[in-house]
C-alpha cells in the first residue's frame, strides 16, 4: 500500500480562505474587524521568522494585526502592564506571547495573565481546563490543525485506537484530550513507554509529537493507519540541511493508509489555526455564531 499524502498546504490555504470569507462577511454585516496581538520579548531570530510569518497572514485575511516586540531585557513588571492593556482594548480579540520568553520571564504567570477568551494559543490554565473537562475552549494551534486533518480523513473518530506519542503541554496532551473529546481509544505514549513499537502499532491514528528525526519506522505503523507527523527536525544529510518529521517517512508511507509530510503537513495548519482562533475569539466576544469547522 502507499499512503495517500495529506496536503497540509492546500488544507491551510483552504482554512485560510474560510477565514478570509468569514472576516469579510463580519466586516460587512457587523462592522467588526477581528485583531490578533502578538507580544516578541527578546530578538531570538526563529521567533522573529515565526512572528513576521503571523503578522503577515493575519492582514491577509483582512484581520488586524497589533505587533509589540519588546527589548530582552523588559521586565515582568513591564510585560504584564502591556497584557493588561491588550486584554482591556477592544479592538485585540486575540493575544499571543511568542515563546519561549528570554528566562528571566516566568513563562506560566505571563501566559495565565491573559484573558483566557483572548488566549488564541490556548495555553491559559483555564483554557486547559475547559478542554480537559470537555467544554468550550481555546484549544492551542497545533493539536486542533491535526484534528481538521483526521476529521477530514476519516469523519467520524469514534471508536478509533489512537496512540499520540509525546505528553507536552502544547502538542502531546491537548491533541490526546482533543481525541478522547471525538470518542477515540486514546494512548499517551512518552519516553518511559515500555515497548512502544508494539504500543504504536495498535494505533489506527498515530500522531508523533516527539522531536526526534525519523524515529518511528514503518514497521510501527499498522496498515492502513493515518500518520500525523507533527516533528519539525532539522538535520544533515549528504552534507545538505533537511527538515523532517518524527516519522521516517518512506518506510512509514508503504505501510500507512495516510499520511502528512514533513515539511507541507502539520506545520502549515499551526498559522491558519491561529488565524481560526482569533477569529473564534471575536465572534465569542460578540455572541455571534462560531465559524463552522474551524472549532473544535
Ligand atoms: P517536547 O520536547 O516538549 O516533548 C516531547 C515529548 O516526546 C515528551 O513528552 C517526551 O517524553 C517524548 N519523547 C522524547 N523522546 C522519546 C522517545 N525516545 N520515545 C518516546 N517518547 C519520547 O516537544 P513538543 O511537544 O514541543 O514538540 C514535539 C515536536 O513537534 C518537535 O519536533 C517540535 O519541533 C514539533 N512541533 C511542531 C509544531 C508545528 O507547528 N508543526 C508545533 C509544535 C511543535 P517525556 O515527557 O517522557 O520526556
Amino acid at each position: 500500500m502507499t499512503a495517500k499524502v495529506i496536503d497540509g498546504k492546500a488544507f491551510a490555504a483552504r482554512v485560510r480562505s474560510q477565514v478570509a470569507g468569514h472576516v469579510a462577511r463580519l466586516k460587512e454585516e457587523s462592522g467588526l474587524t477581528p485583531g490578533l496581538a502578538v507580544v516578541l520579548v527578546g530578538e531570538d531570530p526563529a521567533s522573529q521568522v515565526y512572528v513576521r510569518n503571523k503578522h503577515s497572514s493575519t492582514l491577509e485575511v483582512g484581520m488586524a494585526s497589533f505587533e509589540h516586540r519588546l527589548p530582552a531585557e523588559t521586565t515582568e513588571a513591564e510585560l504584564l502592564a502591556l497584557i493588561g492593556r491588550l486584554n482591556a482594548d477592544p479592538a485585540v480579540h486575540g493575544i499571543l506571547v511568542q515563546l519561549p520568553l528570554p528566562r528571566h520571564l516566568d513563562s506560566d504567570l505571563v501566559i495565565n495573565s491573559i484573558n483566557p477568551a483572548k488566549d488564541v494559543d490556548g495555553f491559559h490554565i483555564s483554557n486547559v481546563g475547559l478542554l480537559g473537562t470537555g467544554q468550550k475552549a481555546m484549544v492551542p494551534c497545533t493539536p486542533l490543525g491535526c484534528l481538521m486533518m483526521l476529521r477530514d480523513q476519516h469523519g467520524s473518530l469514534a471508536g478509533l485506537d489512537a496512540v499520540v506519542v509525546g505528553r507536552s503541554n502544547i502538542v502531546g496532551k491537548p491533541m490526546a484530550q482533543l481525541l478522547l473529546g471525538d470518542s477515540c481509544t486514546v494512548t499517551i505514549a512518552h519516553s518511559r513507554t515500555r515497548d512502544l513499537a508494539e504500543v504504536c502499532r495498535r494505533a489506527d491514528i498515530l500522531v508523533a509529537a516527539v522531536g526526534r528525526p525519523e524515529m518511528i519506522l514503518g514497521d510501527w505503523v499498522k496498515p492502513g493507519a493515518t500518520v500525523i507527523d507533527v516533528g519539525i527536525n532539522r538535520i544533515t544529510r549528504d552534507g545538505k540541511p533537511r527538515l523532517v518529521g518524527d516519522v521516517h517517512y518512506a518506510s512509514a508511507a508503504a505501510v500507512a493508509g495516510a499520511i502528512t509530510p514533513v515539511p507541507g503537513g502539520v506545520g502549515p495548519m499551526t498559522i491558519a489555526c491561529l488565524l481560526a482562533n482569533t477569529l473564534t475569539a471575536c465572534c465569542r466576544a460578540h455572541g455571534l455564531a462560531e465559524p463552522e469547522g474551524l472549532t473544535a
